[in-house]
């Protein structure tokens, strides 16, 4: 099949094609479960294989896919014709970064193949999950687990062939419960990365035991709580919410082709210029952050992007300064040439399909804070004398440049003179994008930093739904409004 496909990349170049590339997965498979109140509700899988095709022309892409790999030189010419044909009307012709002809192979690390554990002990961890959640106070218990494997083969007219072999295991558990009120309230763990690996090995029933314990018991504080009041206050965000705050004000924001202006119909744009990078206080010095596809464990990890550009540990803000984007080769050019001068050096290695059938585009790798010097999460309670601890996911709100944005959080601890008095409900918070930022006033050190996970980020038409990662530590901001 390589040999095959080598032979109509040479083809269409002879044809006058001025790049070609090619993914072929051999196999891409998934497998979930989902069980609501102690019912296997849904178990689904699904196989696939099949062959993408991009071709460049005279400064336009074409592109075509197909499960059906009997009739390559037609697949081959199909993309080629859509090329010829978007050439007649292109506007911007695209030119592609310079990168190296590169052979690789990346595996995800794993030490369990989750394809090959039986059903009857996937669904028995989910029963175990569920008992230890059947608690008073708890209306609805949910638990899901989702396995995903795909085997791929990245080919292009430069030269370069990598292969890679992705596994990755994703764990949810949930409860939620009525208030007195009649308000519906939820408590999630989403448990971030431990260990160096990502197979089925990470699921350690005794931690998602005692994870399970706390979302019920936490569940129960906030149903009993009273409201959150609407002042401001400092904030303090644990991971599991700070780590949505940095997807949706920093990583959607710097990516390159919606600061272009590319996805402004359908998932927006983003109110960072060209003008911005190398100038703009994004936040305070306290904030750096980096685009790190290095990581061993997050599935914002995969080797090289589908661009065939080794992964990277770039810096996109450092000490509160915008010094980087996420992006692909085609991007990378088109702003340089766009801004007159050159910005970016080359593709950060960041654009990713979401399968063969898809293009690529820039998306989020591992879009991490750097911990910081300011301790432990005691430490920074200790040293807040009117604030709130945060935690969870519950509602989101975002400006469609990103510029401002309001969150809804499952959990909720005032902080007076530098201790938890009590937790409350419906806690909420808001800010426009860049004061937010310049107002963050401590970091915490490296206990306080998590690899929190996002498996369903969408973008693109049609949508790619991706996986991705996002190391990030407790952090602190003042004068923040909660509770409206
Ligand atoms: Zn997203």
């Amino acid at each position: 099949m390589l040999n095959q496909i080598k032979q109509q990349i040479e083809r269409l170049k002879a044809r006058g094609a001025t790049y070609v590339d090619t993914r072929w997965y051999p196999v891409e498979e998934t497998n979930s479960l989902l069980m609501w109140n102690g019912n296997l509700k849904d178990t689904s899988s699904s196989r696939e294989s099949g062959l993408g095709v991009r071709v460049l022309y005279k400064g336009a892409w074409g592109f075509s896919a197909s499960s059906d790999t009997s009739n390559l030189s037609a697949l081959y010419d199909k993309a080629f014709d859509n090329a010829r044909v978007a050439a007649e009307r292109v506007t911007f012709p695209v030119r592609l970064a310079e990168k190296d002809a590169i052979e690789g192979k990346f595996e995800s690390p794993l030490q369990v193949n989750p394809f090959e554990i039986p059903l009857t002990e996937k669904v028995s961890f989910l029963q175990q999950m569920d008992r230890e959640m059947d608690k008073a106070g708890v209306t609805q218990r949910i638990s899901t687990l989702s396995f995903t494997r795909k085997h791929l083969f990245f080919l292009d007219s430069e030269g370069s062939q990598i292969e890679k072999l992705i596994t990755d295991v994703f764990v949810d558990l949930a409860v939620n419960g009525v208030d007195s009120e009649g308000g519906m309230h939820e408590r999630k763990f989403k448990p971030p990365r431990r260990g160096m690996s990502r197979g089925w090995e990470t699921i350690d029933p005794e931690y998602f035991k005692a994870n399970a314990e706390r979302i019920v018991r936490e569940l129960n504080d906030t149903l009993k709580a009273e409201l959150c009041p609407v002042e401001d206050r400092s904030v303090i965000l644990l991971p599991g919410i700070m780590y949505l705050q940095t997807h949706e004000t920093i990583g959607h924001a710097l990516e390159l082709d919606r600061i272009l202006g590319y996805e402004l119909a359908f998932a927006g744009g983003s109110f960072v210029t060209l003008d911005d990078f190398g100038k703009l206080r994004y936040g305070s010095e306290k904030l750096t952050v980096r685009a790190d596809a290095t990581l061993p464990n997050s599935p914002g990890s995969f080797g090289f992007d589908d661009d065939g550009v080794p992964a990277q540990d770039n810096l996109l803000i450092d000490k509160g300064i915008l010094v980087g984007a996420i992006t692909g080769r085609q991007m990378v050019e088109e702003a340089n040439a766009k801004a007159r001068r050159h910005i970016f050096e080359g593709s950060s290695g960041a654009n990713r399909a979401t399968s063969f059938y898809r293009v690529p585009i820039e998306r989020m790798t591992n879009i991490n804070i750097d911990p910081g010097e300011d301790g432990t999460l005691e430490d920074i309670i200790r040293g807040t004398e009117r604030g709130i601890v945060l935690d969870g996911d519950r509602s989101w709100s975002i400006g469609s440049n990103r510029e401002q944005f309001h969150f809804g959080t499952e959990a909720g601890w005032l902080v007076e003179d530098g201790a938890i008095t009590r937790p409350v409900k419906n806690a909420t918070y808001k800010g426009a994008t860049i004061p937010f930022w310049n107002s963050l006033t401590a970091v915490g050190d490296h206990s306080t930093w998590e690899v929190c996970y996002v498996d369903n980020c969408g973008k693109g038409q049609p949508n790619q739904i991706m996986q991705l990662g996002h190391g990030v530590p407790v952090c602190r901001f003042d004068n923040v409004r909660i509770g409206e």
